[in-house]
């Protein structure tokens, strides 16, 4: 339960922000560049302390804070300040001929006051790389960083007034009774990552103020590799995606399907390949994470009960520490199998061939990525065509994450809304519609107007119906008119000097 003072604090900043908005400063282009510019200043001038607080959040590397989470965000913030402009240019639309002298376009414009809640495994991307966006399409913003990744929370709230707009710009720390006060705000929209348990109920706050939301949540990232193709290079990139963050990302494979024949291969590929990432203890490896907390720690060790471990299964619970750990021969009604398992542990699920494969995705929820492993094109095919996902890799995992113009989003139970590069900004935008025409024409508009006649009705039928042009049709058009002109007059002009000569 909140404090009452607590409570009005939380309207309070809500209140500070849509104020701020309210004074159309966002609106301007400069203002949000330079808002821009102050968060990327913040990122690289803050780094060793962003870097410190991951380390004790999550035991991460000082090259995996830029690796994981920073070298994203500076790409996000370059890229919107190049090409802010041009995201926020009218964009002129077909129209049909009762609106061809009409100007027809669709502007993007500000929302108002956007929440961004975020979830603990990469604190900072998670929060800053949509505020991003928030900041691009001209928005206030209140974020909300997870409690559970403390530091990291802290110093974000430390920072950003630093280097923001503090009247624009808020940080609300805080665990689950402040996010649900929050979220009894009205916002203009909640972009949240985290759970698909917890998002039902972000959605649900939501909609008592028909607040749209964008939804990042998780689910079981399958990961299918086939016979037919290099094994070595594909359990290197596998396992790297899989371990990387102690197995804490939402788009890592949660486990492997693959034919009984090479599940063998498949481990001592693994096997090796963790030597070589990690060493013989990857307990004392400065490379290998830690799970976020104790509570996390006991409910991945209880997925893995009652499978066979094949490579890994220590842990030791004073460091909230779990090895990197393979299972083999999983049945699909395992524990494991049941939940995202959110952790370094990854189940081996043989199937058949790939039909069963397939099968096998399409009987669960819609995960957030699906990875395919194969150099059978065929194969590459079916499951491109034959499933679906948020997003899907071939041959390699996690990587379309760093491709700012992919849509990075899920489907069904993984989420809903696409953000990343642009796809932030036109989330965070409302696009408007806009038609400005004159008061001239009106002989044209009787054809609306009552008494209603058979032959109103056919001139508004022939101005209405199908018949679309766009700007570059109408372009194209007087380009061949004038140059048709052209052409005449200086035919007229070589006749009439012939003549005269
Ligand atoms: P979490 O516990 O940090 O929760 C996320 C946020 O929700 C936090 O800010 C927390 O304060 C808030 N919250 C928690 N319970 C709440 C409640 N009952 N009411 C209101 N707010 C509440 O994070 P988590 O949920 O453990 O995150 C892990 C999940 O997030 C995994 O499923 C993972 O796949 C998913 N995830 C998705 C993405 C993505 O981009 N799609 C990224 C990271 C994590």
């Amino acid at each position: 339960m909140l404090a009452w003072g607590e409570e009005e604090m939380e309207k309070q900043v809500v209140d500070k922000a849509r104020r701020a908005f309210n004074t159309g400063r966002s609106r301007v282009l400069q203002y949000r560049v330079d808002q821009l510019r102050a968060l990327l200043r913040l990122i690289r001038e803050r780094q060793a302390d962003i870097s410190a607080a991951l380390t004790q959040d999550l035991h991460r590397s000082v090259f995996n804070t830029p690796l994981l989470e920073l070298i994203g965000l500076e790409n996000e913030i370059k890229l919107a300040v190049r090409e802010l402009s041009d995201w926020t240019r009218p964009q002129h639309v077909q129209k049909s001929l009762i609106t061809l002298t009409n100007d027809v376009f669709i502007k993007a414009e500000p929302l108002g006051v956007v929440l961004i809640i975020g979830a603990w495994n990469y604190p900072w991307s998670l929060t800053l790389g949509p505020l991003i966006g928030a900041i691009a399409a001209g928005n206030a913003a209140v974020v909300k960083p997870s409690e559970l990744s403390k530091t990291s929370a802290s110093l974000i709230k430390e920072l950003l007034p630093q280097y923001l707009d503090q009247e624009m710009y808020h940080v609300v720390t805080g665990g689950v009774p402040e996010t649900q006060e929050l979220l009894k705000q009205r916002f203009d929209h909640v972009f949240y990552t985290g759970s698909s348990t917890v998002g039902k109920l972000v959605m649900e706050a939501a909609a008592r103020h028909l607040t749209p939301v964008t939804l990042e949540l998780g689910g079981k990232s399958p990961c299918y590799v086939d016979q037919n193709c290099d094994l070595a290079v594909a359990c290197r990139r596998i396992t790297w995606g899989k371990f990387s963050n102690c197995g804490q990302t939402c788009i890592a494979p949660d486990y492997i399907l693959c034919n009984t024949s090479i599940q063998n291969r498949l481990i001592e590929e693994i096997r090796q390949t963790l030597q070589e990432f990690y060493g013989e203890n990857p307990e004392s490896s400065p490379d290998y994470g830690r799970i976020i907390n104790q509570n996390h720690f006991e409910r991945v060790l209880a997925l893995m009960e009652g499978c066979s471990v094949a490579v890994g299964g220590e842990s030791d619970k004073s460091q909230c520490y779990i090895a990197p750990t393979v299972l083999k021969d999983v049945l699909p009604h395992a524990r494991i199998m049941q939940e995202e398992i959110f952790g370094p542990v990854l189940p081996i699920v043989t199937v058949n061939d790939v039909n069963e494969a397939i099968r096998f995705i399409n009987e669960r929820e819609k995960p957030l990525a699906l990875y395919v492993f194969s150099s059978d094109k065929k194969v590459i095919k079916r499951m491109l065509g034959e499933t679906s996902s948020g997003g899907v890799v071939v041959n390699d995992v996690m990587i379309h994450y760093t491709v700012s113009s992919l849509p990075f989003g899920g489907v069904g139970n993984s989420g809903m809304g696409m953000y990343h590069g642009k796809h932030t900004f036109d989330q965070l935008s409302h696009k408007r519609a806009c038609l400005i025409t004159s008061l001239g024409m009106e002989s044209l508009n009787n054809a609306r107007y009552p008494p209603q006649t058979e032959s109103r009705l056919q001139k508004a039928r022939f101005f209405m119906l199908n018949r679309l042009c766009s700007c570059a049709h109408l372009t194209g058009a007087l380009a061949i008119i004038s140059t048709v002109l052209a052409l005449g007059l200086l035919i007229t002009l070589l006749v009439v000097l012939l003549k005269g000569w």
